[in-house]
């Protein structure tokens, strides 16, 4: 039962990801899907994960009932004529052409045609595209195979969908149709020569749904200048060919957020498509848009968007996560440069923390000097800050330790040095693992700034009375709650309750 819940689940995330990261020249594999999807519901299936062999004139047959009515002229009211669309950006599609030359000669409805001699010259136009691409190029998703539906073999007379697919075919079929048919009314409408003939009406769903192209103008000069005129993905000088970015492509959140936005070439941008760029770009993007500059960002754009760095941050920790979960593609450049989206530790962007502060995290391992005008720190041995689970300490044991050098300014009064005690933080791009020497920041009123994406020290008294301590980086909810991460996936994030305080700073590992 889990099993199959998770293969629906699985399967919706594959026909999104195909929706975005297929290559469609022409309109053929939307048909496909549709046709697949029908062939699901027409026929009974003996168990919920049956295989289903899929005759391919069968399929056939189905493009040929699908591309009928498309292979009408047009009546223009634009142009005022009428004529064929076209449903390839090359050359129009065969399966049209064939069936316009049938209507040509007569035959008005799909009844007529199976009962004439144009049914198998049309039939076997069908099968021959079928079989030259559709069948095997719908399942390429980013350039390369993902047979989830099917396997791709060299047999030329069925497919066999995989066991259990037929099944989330007939479960969500209207989504699926709904999708398919969206993204073919798409395509036909990003045909140049087909948006003559259509005429504003192309501009309808970007007029109802996509965003304002006038106000992208405006942030194009100020992100020229953040970025010294060169493009954010390939970093080479732009000249007039600059586009703004949606970061976060709007096909995957449809809000204009003033930080989601970088300049980049046109080239760049069109190959980017509706993917999320990879992770050496998303790591840029914070730095450039949600540290570096997102005050200068909000000053300059909030007349024309809304500018909000924390919202910009959790959308798009939301959408990489949704990438990972459905092992997406992630764009590293060019026009075909993938990378598969992995799990990474969470990225936390610093907004309100100044860069020497960053640098001080960021800074992984630091020595003890001991010379003996060297400052002191205390230590406490008997706390152990917990990574796993709250642990209890006291503080009546202190000793003086020599303070770490290159920690910046240091303060015995603020500044202590504490032992890591289990794995919760291990992971990440700094790990803290256990035994690790911490060099920690008491956390006072005047000095706690926003905690949010620090590492910082919990405390909470346990039932006598004595303090108990963990590590966890924090973040703040929209509801104004705070949770708890660790940076080793295999913990459960925590939302803080009452009982907890945050009551120090993790600044860095130590080494002895
Ligand atoms: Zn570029």
């Amino acid at each position: 039962m889990i099993g199959a819940m998770q293969q629906q689940l699985d399967f919706i995330a594959y026909i999104q990801r195909m929706l975005v990261e297929g290559d469609f020249s022409a309109t053929y594999k939307f048909a496909l899907l549709h046709a697949i999807a029908d062939v699901c519901v027409e026929q009974p299936l003996l168990s919920d994960q049956s295989e289903l062999v899929i005759e391919l004139p069968t399929l056939a047959d189905k493009l040929i009932t699908l591309y009928w009515h498309h292979a009408m002229p047009f009546p223009s009211e634009h142009t005022g004529e009428s004529a064929l669309l076209l449903q390839n950006t090359g050359a129009q599609s065969k399966v049209i052409s064939v069936l316009f030359e049938c209507q040509q000669n007569n035959i008005r409805n799909l009844r007529q045609l199976k009962q004439s001699s144009f049914y198998k010259p049309t039939f076997n136009a069908a099968m021959a595209t079928l079989k030259s691409g559709p069948l095997w190029r719908l399942q390429i998703l980013a350039k390369q195979e993902e047979c989830f539906l099917y396997p791709h073999t060299k047999n030329t007379k069925f497919i066999t969908l995989n066991a259990g697919i037929a099944s989330c075919f007939r479960r969500f079929y209207d989504l699926v149709v709904y999708l398919a048919k969206n993204a073919w009314l798409q395509k036909i409408q990003s045909i140049k020569y087909n948006q003559t003939l259509i005429g504003p009406q192309s501009q309808l769903h970007d007029f109802l749904f996509g965003f304002d192209r006038n106000a992208l103008t405006k942030a194009k000069p100020v992100l020229v200048e953040l970025q010294s005129n060169s493009c954010f993905y390939c970093q080479k000088p732009m000249k007039n060919d600059i586009e703004v970015d949606h970061f976060i492509p709007f096909a995957r959140y449809a809000n204009d957020l003033g930080h989601n936005f970088v300049a980049a070439h046109r080239t760049c941008n069109n190959n980017k498509r509706d993917f999320l760029a990879a992770q050496q770009h998303r790591e840029r993007w914070q730095n450039q848009n949600l540290v570096v500059n997102s005050q200068i960002i909000s000053n300059e754009l909030s007349a024309y968007f809304h500018c909000d760095a924390d919202k910009s941050l959790a959308v798009s920790n939301w959408a990489y996560q949704v990438a990972q979960a459905n092992n997406a593609k992630l764009w590293l450049g060019n026009k075909d440069h993938f990378e598969q989206a992995k799990p990474t530790a969470d990225i936390v962007a610093f907004p309100q923390a100044k860069q020497t502060e960053l640098n001080q995290v960021a800074e992984p391992v630091i020595s003890l000097k001991s010379t003996d005008n060297a400052l002191k720190l205390p230590y406490f041995p008997n706390i152990k800050i917990a990574c796993g689970h709250f642990k209890t300490g006291d503080e009546s044991d202190m000793e003086l330790m020599d303070a770490p050098l290159g920690a910046g300014k240091l303060d015995p009064q603020v500044h202590f040095l504490a032992h890591a005690s289990g794995n919760s933080m291990n992971g990440g791009k700094n790990p803290i693992n256990d035994g690790d020497l911490l060099l920690l920041e008491l956390i006072t009123s005047d000095k706690a700034g926003s905690l949010r994406g620090q590492i910082v020290a919990i405390e909470r008294d346990d039932i006598g009375g004595d303090g108990q301590y963990l590590l966890r980086k924090v973040n703040k909810l929209p509801n104004g709650q705070y949770e708890l991460i660790a940076q080793n996936p295999d913990y459960e994030v925590m939302i803080a309750d009452e009982s907890m305080r945050t009551f120090a700073r993790f600044k860095q590992v130590v080494a002895e």
